[in-house]
């Protein structure tokens, strides 16, 4: 078994370790630098799912990234693409959800497009997720080309 982030050999206690607390396979090192970033941005885990898979895809993602405003779950950088986990539709208030929509206002008019990725969608549909997100991608590139 080896760390889905550095490529290191870990034995089955940390496989064990880091499965039962984050549902992927990583080094001591890189669990912990995970479980810091989760601490500091509450960052849901199927970020971490989805980040991990998007970089298996030979996407290069960044994790909880500073866009000057606000940490965006996952951002494409090369296509200015901000991917955001929705934790959960029914526990959203009306107030979030009008929020939400400004700030995808606002990185829009800086560039950026931002889509919202139910957790849902990740959790039951990660391959299909991450297919979408590459159609995405190429999408964003096709219109970077065309300007
Ligand atoms: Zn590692």
């Amino acid at each position: 078994m080896t760390c889905k982030d550095c490529g290191k050999t870990i034995g089955p206690q940390q496989y064990k370790a880091s499965k039962d607390s984050l549902g992927i396979t990583l080094c001591e090192r890189h669990s912990k630098l995970i479980k810091r970033v989760i601490l500091d941005n509450n960052t849901p885990l199927e970020a971490i799912h989805l980040f991990y898979a998007l970089k298996e895809a030979g996407v290069h993602p960044m994790l909880e990234w500073w866009d000057g405003k606000k940490s965006v779950d996952i951002a494409i950088s090369r296509v200015k693409l901000n991917i955001e986990i929705d934790k959960d539709y029914n526990m959203i208030t009306h107030e979030q959800a009008i929020n939400d929509l400004e700030d995808a206002m606002h990185s829009f008019k800086n560039g950026f497009t931002t889509v919202r990725i139910p957790h849902l969608a990740i959790k039951y549909y990660l391959d299909e997720t991450v297919e979408n997100i590459l159609g995405i991608i190429s999408g964003l590139k096709a219109n970077i080309k065309a300007i």
